[in-house]
């Protein structure tokens, strides 16, 4: 049978604890797990870490990870979907404040392309709140934001961060 892969999207900038629970709980549902770090078009110019930093720091936090691997990828998510042969894109939701945006993206790619369904994963209670912009916020101000990090990558965000 035909391995069964999905990707992951989003522009992790940076990577969260919110981002490595949806990367874990996916990554059971398939045979392989392509985490796509992209560059939203909204958000292009106001990163805080390049594409190949983004790349890096989900790696080290994934290296354990048998059946997932990283790519980035800068065009339309329903042509990578389809060069990668996969059968869905895993999107988390937190809340209401992703639905709407999220619902339309989904619509938009089923009609460029069928084949892949988009699947919706409910962010955990822990991880509703967060969110990648509030952390660089709260970082900047001087708050800790250890506990919504990743552990193998806080040390580096944080100080990436704070350099600005
Ligand atoms: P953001 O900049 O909003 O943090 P991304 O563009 O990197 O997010 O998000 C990639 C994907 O991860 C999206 O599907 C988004 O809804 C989801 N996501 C982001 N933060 C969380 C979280 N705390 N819990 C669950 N899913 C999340």
């Amino acid at each position: 049978m035909e391995e069964r892969v999905a990707i992951y999207p989003g522009s992790f900038d940076p990577i969260t604890t919110g981002h490595l629970d949806i990367i874990r709980r996916s990554a059971k549902l398939f045979d392989r797990l392509i985490v796509v770090v992209m560059s939203n078009y909204r958000k292009a110019g106001s990163h805080a870490f390049t594409v190949e930093e983004r790349v890096e720091l989900v790696r080290k936090c994934t290296a354990d990870m048998e059946n997932v691997s990283v790519d980035s990828y800068m065009g339309l998510l329903a042509d990578y979907a389809r060069q990668q042969k996969a059968v869905a894109v895993v999107k988390g939701l937190r809340a209401v404040s992703d639905f709407e945006d999220e619902f339309q993206q989904a619509l938009i790619n089923k009609r460029l392309n069928e084949d892949f369904e988009t699947l919706f994963l409910a962010a955990s209670s822990e991880n509703m709140f967060l969110s990648s912009s509030v952390i660089k916020q709260v970082c900047v101000l001087g708050g800790d934001v250890t506990p919504f990090l990743p552990e193998r990558v806080s040390q580096e965000i944080i100080e990436k961060l704070m350099k600005g």
